[in-house]
């Protein structure tokens, strides 16, 4: 429970300052200045009082209980005082202080030392080097924070670990004129962490929304279980930073850098339903939308405008972002054409036309709310200066209140005109959430229906595979690990494959040209040979691939070609394998990431896959749902039906052979790197053709 920091009834500030601009003096004046209701104690050797409140020389002076402690000194001092806010017992403190963790190895074993004496004392620590929480609840008004911007009472709440981009976000709510409910940026984090914070404020009826701004996750399956359930419940709306590097890492080769560093954050997002965005400005413009509608249950939209062109960009816009604008059904346009005026256009977009009043506007909105092919209202409102702006604005704020079907509004209109800025306010107090322009309503509307969409996705459980051989993969890599070896021989790595029941095309592997003929022969000509060795990563790169060879002659020839090329690489072997031409080249590869378990990847394969790219990840376990979605997002996902009389691949056979790698990586943690490229794809059939795995 994290009540004495989110509720404190009283708050002692140690390290209190009587000097204007420092912290201990500057998080005082914001209690005060908010208008905090719980008790203030000062904590000061010298000073008497600061800021006209009674000062204390130590917190056992402090004559009631305490909840909170903010925490200013010298990082030195810091582990003596958490150990005397056990003693008071304060059940949490937030650190303000710098120094620790972040400072190097003196510093860590200061956040240690008072780590030791929080857990002893019963003290939670919010921080440390951090700016501390904010709750506007009326009946409270905790501002225990050094940020200057004053929120109003509202239903976001906001976390975010860098204390800048925590203010910015809250300055932004502010002047779009968004209320916040709880507020929290935790620095160094080394106590409570934003999965408790999200799983409180999960918890937490006067949060609607949560804005999270993170730069990556200290244990991030923790994070994944907590999201995962706090996003069930209420929109979580996230944004990282960092994004840049990916595309540059993307340029090189393997499925780990493949994915970059950053896109585990990403498929985070997406795994647990949170809704992600690249934008800060676009993630707190959606806020608005979400604190006060509803979500929507399709994403078929309606829109009411009394002006063409907004109207038109808003449709773009919309479709843009997923959004349907259908044709309204023949009753809804019955009962336009009865009750609009005549020069209305009585379609989707419903143009009420520039002298519409509020009843034209209310016929309109009421028709949208009855027809059910529409999920969402967008409304385009220009303040016509012959109308009577406020009547149409109390309509619009009627049918918000009502919370049937949520509504955006595109609110074109000059508020330095008092007239304006009172129907504003009549639409802020319905709760309408207004854009200035079409595209930002619009992408407001967009983020809602996609959060519908994200919280009705399910993408299932992870399946078992019957069948599969655990103990025989498991005896293969540790047999590897036992002798040292970090890349698995060809032998190893198809053992595995059929271990799991991954298809492989035929194979064997043969020391000499006379083994490799017998191979051949019983694996049935045209057959293909490839040099095998730990020193060699990309075979075809130094010829040591040599496809469809028709009889012995040729691979004996072959093979002595190989060995002597290639055979000053160390040991060579050699692996006899089925020709199977003809198929599509499919990628499916893993890496593991730290604290997260294995990424996996699907794509377009061959040996072009690093310049193609068409590659996506999920994280694993990768359920059936998932695998399917990997198959239906790749950009070329045409290919994989067929284009020009071409046939397409056995989608089906492919994500079985997905889950199966999936459930290889399950068993086998060991494993850093894995890619079968390529993976054949036929008509009826898939087969892995190459395989590489580091351990
Ligand atoms: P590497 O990736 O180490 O260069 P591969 O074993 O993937 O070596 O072979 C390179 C290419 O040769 C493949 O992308 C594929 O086009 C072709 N190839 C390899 N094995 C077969 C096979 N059994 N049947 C058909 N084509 C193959
Ligand atoms: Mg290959």
């Amino acid at each position: 429970m994290l009540d004495a920091l989110f509720k404190p009834r009283a708050v002692a500030i140690v390290g209190a300052s009587t000097k204007e601009l420092s912290i201990g003096n500057v998080i005082i004046r914001n209690l005060q200045e908010y208008g905090y209701k719980g008790a203030i104690y000062p904590i000061n050797p010298t000073a008497p009082d600061v800021r006209g409140i009674k000062a204390y020389k130590s917190l056992s002076e402090v004559p009631g209980e305490v909840d909170l402690a903010h925490i200013i000194i010298p990082a030195k001092f810091v582990p003596q005082t958490i150990e005397e806010c056990g003693r008071k017992g304060i059940k949490a403190v937030v650190i303000n202080s710098a120094g620790f963790s972040e400072m190097g190895e003196e510093g860590k074993k200061l956040q240690e030392a008072f780590l030791a004496n929080a857990r002893r004392g019963g003290v939670r620590v919010f921080g440390p080097n951090c700016q501390g929480i904010i709750n506007t609840d009326p009946a409270l008004r905790a501002y225990c924070n050094f940020t200057f911007t004053y929120p109003e009472a509202g239903s976001v709440s906001v976390v975010a670990l860098s204390g800048g981009v925590g203010a910015l976000i809250m300055q932004a709510l502010f002047d779009l004129g968004i209320g916040m409910r709880m507020y929290a940026s935790n620095g160094n984090a080394c106590d409570i962490s934003i999965p408790e914070i999200l799983r409180y404020w999960g918890d937490d009826e006067g949060t609607k929304a949560i804005l999270l701004y993170t730069e990556g996750f200290s244990d991030p399956n923790e994070f994944l279980a907590v999201a995962r359930e706090v996003a069930r419940r209420k929109p979580v709306l996230a944004m990282k930073a960092g994004r840049t590097e990916q595309g540059a890492k993307a340029a090189s080769s393997h499925t780990g850098s493949l994915a970059g560093v950053d896109i585990a954050t990403e498929l985070i997002f997406e795994k647990t339903g949170i809704l992600s965005f690249t934008d800060e400005g676009a993630m707190v413009r959606a806020a608005k939308a979400f604190a006060s509608q509803p979500v929507p249950a399709g994403n078929r939209v309606g829109i009411i405008t009394n002006t063409g062109g907004p109207a038109v960009i808003a449709t773009d816009v919309l479709v843009a972002s997923g959004l349907d604008v259908p044709k309204l059904s023949d009753g809804s346009i019955a009962r336009l054409k009865e009750t609009l005026l005549p020069e209305a256009a009585i379609e989707n977009p419903v143009d009420v036309v520039a002298t519409a009043g509020g009843a034209h506007f209310r016929a309109a909105l009421d028709v949208l709310l009855e027809e059910d092919g529409v999920d969402s209202i967008f409304m385009n409102f220009v303040t016509a200066p012959f109308t009577d702006t406020h009547a149409v604005a109390r309509e619009i704020a009627a049918v918000s209140r009502m919370g049937k079907k949520p509504i955006v509004c595109n609110f074109m209109t000059d508020l330095t005109q008092e007239r304006f800025r009172i129907t504003e306010r009549i639409l802020k107090e319905g709760g309408v959430p207004c854009y200035a322009n079409p595209s930002d309503a619009a992408n407001a509307l967009g983020a809602l229906v996609r959060y519908g969409r994200l919280r009705q996705r399910d993408i299932g459980k992870p399946e078992s595979l019957p069948g599969a051989d655990a103990a025989r993969a498991r005896a293969v890599v540790g047999q590897a690990g036992k002798e040292g070896r970090t890349v698995l021989s060809a032998t190893d790595v198809y053992t595995i494959f059929e271990a799991y029941g991954i298809p492989v095309a035929p194979w064997n592997v043969a020391g000499t040209a006379d083994e490799a003929a017998a191979a051949a022969a019983r694996i049935g000509y045209p057959v293909v040979v490839k040099a095998d060795s730990e020193k060699i990563d990309h075979k075809s790169d130094m010829g040591g691939v040599v496809v469809n060879l028709r009889d012995a002659a040729a691979v004996r020839a072959t093979v002595q070609d190989l060995q002597g090329r290639l055979g000053k690489h160390g040991r060579l072997n050699f692996l006899v394998q089925k020709f199977l031409p003809g198929g599509r080249e499919l990628i499916v590869g893993a890496s593991a990431e730290r604290g997260l378990g294995h990424l996996v990847m699907f794509g377009l394969g061959g040996v072009y896959v690093e310049v193609l790219k068409d590659v996506v990840f999920k994280i694993a376990p990768v359920t059936r749902v998932e695998a399917r979605e990997m198959l239906a997002s790749l950009k070329a996902k045409a290919l994989l039906d067929g284009v020009r009389g071409e046939k397409g691949v056995d989608r089906e056979k492919v994500v079985d052979l997905i889950l199966r790698v999936s459930a290889l990586l399950a068993d086998l943690p060991e494993i850093r790197e894995m890619d079968l490229n390529p993976v054949m794809a036929f008509e009826n059939a898939v087969y892995a053709v190459d395989g590489r795995i580091r351990i």
